[in-house]
């Protein structure tokens, strides 16, 4: 098990950004959680949502007066490769596991629990995030455990389900950004449902003007004249690369001088397929000037994605599953009219038409490329309005409001009841 530091950040920071009466319920919150010990576990330190999340969330909970840390696992390139295929069954692929790949993926977890006990990790509450990390708390055989389900397990591949449920069995609570991910028969376990967040003080999200972001679009190769429409994600299946590329086509009839950036740099040491699907998407590209893509960690770090995301005339994130997609919240807080898949956490984010546009189609997310393109008052209308929702819903202090709340119920239920399962909306949390 490896730490992960993380830098420093301030509750106070957000004053004047998110309510006072969220602020003083964190507080008041936190207090009875003072010198808590929390323990973060995934699987990647960098690289994805949940990495994004944790080196936010982790120093915030320090902030308040929490005893929190991160860490990862090992990593290993034929764990990795199991615990890949294990995620893209948990998001509906039909494949199946072997019996040996279960047992790299248990035996990987069982040395990363060796090796927290020999190092002497203890919590008074293990806060165990996502698929890959899953068997870890019956190993760890500790303090209780509360799994995070980060992905979108809306249609999943039922045997692969049906291994990892007796898994999910050991965690005194669940927690899934959206009801309908909760897996079915897991009465024995408490489910809460919150989104994930974003921070806007990272260096990613700092204010950059839609100039300065087209100067910074210029230097990579892009003409800062023309219209710009980019989706920045992992190059993955389930985030439809191909679907966007047709888009861009259909689009470009009517859209003179069009250009289309997929932007995916390729940081996530757990990602193995990333590579497969950015060839298959070079080629998919063919050698049309205008599709540009990006997937060099040296040539695209925070400065280039904060720039695709403020200089786009729109965003797309035309996912089939997302378990939440904090590029689309991104985007949205950067007043950017974002163009998202109809699918998991993106429903979530989206009000169809007031705060972006919900697709289920590729001439649909065409046509609405070219309705955002050719009508700049809507576009920027949809911008303003999706900033406002980010806002109140979306920032890291409700968040660390929701898991203050968490913790509270999985240490000795002395918070507010959980949430109830639901059974078809989500349970949103306002900042105010
Ligand atoms: N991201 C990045 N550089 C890239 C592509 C994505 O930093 O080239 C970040 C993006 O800004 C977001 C995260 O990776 O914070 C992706 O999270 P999301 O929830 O959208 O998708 P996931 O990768 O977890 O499926």
């Amino acid at each position: 098990m490896l730490r992960v530091p993380t830098k420093e950040t301030e509750l106070a920071y957000y004053t004047g950004v998110i309510s006072d009466s969220l602020l003083s319920e964190i507080t008041q919150t936190a207090e009875r959680l003072r010198g808590c010990r929390i323990v973060h576990v995934n699987a990647t330190p960098a690289g994805g949502g949940v990495a994004e999340i944790l080196q936010s969330l982790v120093p915030l909970m320090c902030n308040v007066g929490i005893d929190a840390e991160w860490y990862v696992i090992e990593p290993d390139a034929d764990f990795f490769r199991v615990s890949k295929t294990l995620h893209h069954c948990l998001q509906g692929d039909g494949r199946n596991l072997s019996p040996e790949d279960i047992e790299i993926y248990l035996e990987h977890n069982r040395k990363s629990a060796c090796t927290a006990k020999a190092m002497g990790l203890a919590a008074d509450l293990w806060l165990i995030h996502d698929a890959q990390v899953l068997p870890l708390i019956r190993y760890l055989n500790s303090s209780p455990g509360v799994w995070v389900c980060h992905v979108d397990t809306t249609r999943p591949n039922e045997t692969v389900r049906e291994i990892l449920h007796p898994y999910m069995c050991d965690y005194r609570m669940l927690v899934a950004s959206m009801p309908e991910y909760l897996p079915a028969g897991n009465n024995s376990c408490r489910t809460v449902v919150f989104p994930p967040a974003i921070d806007p003080f990272i260096p990613k999200h700092r204010p950059l003007d839609f100039c300065q972001a087209r100067k910074v679009l210029a230097r990579l190769g892009l003409d800062p004249d023309r219209p710009i429409v980019s989706q920045v994600s992992r190059f993955d299946r389930w985030k439809d690369p191909w679907g966007v590329i047709d888009a861009y086509h259909i689009a470009r009839k009517e859209i003179t001088g069009l250009q289309l950036a997929l932007v995916g740099a390729m940081t996530a040491g757990d990602d193995p397929d990333a590579c497969e699907v950015l060839a298959d998407v070079q080629q998919y590209s063919g050698s049309d000037p205008d599709i540009h893509l990006f997937s060099d960690p040296f040539v695209i770090g925070d400065l280039e994605v904060n720039a695709f995301q403020s200089g786009s005339d729109v965003i797309i994130q035309k996912s089939t599953r997302e378990g939440f997609g904090l590029t689309v919240a991104e985007a949205m807080w950067k007043r950017t009219p974002v163009i998202g898949g109809n699918c998991g956490g993106i429903r979530l984010q989206i009000r169809n038409g007031e705060t972006g546009f919900l697709v289920d189609d590729t001439p649909s997310c065409a046509q609405t490329m070219v309705t955002l393109l050719q009508d700049r008052k809507l576009a920027r209308k949809i911008g303003e309005a999706g900033r406002e929702s980010v806002r109140q819903n979306y920032l890291m202090p409700r968040l660390l409001r929701d898991y203050l709340h968490l913790v509270l119920n999985a240490v000795d239920g002395r918070g507010p009841a959980a949430h109830p399962q639901p059974e078809t909306t989500a349970t949103v949390f306002s900042n105010n």
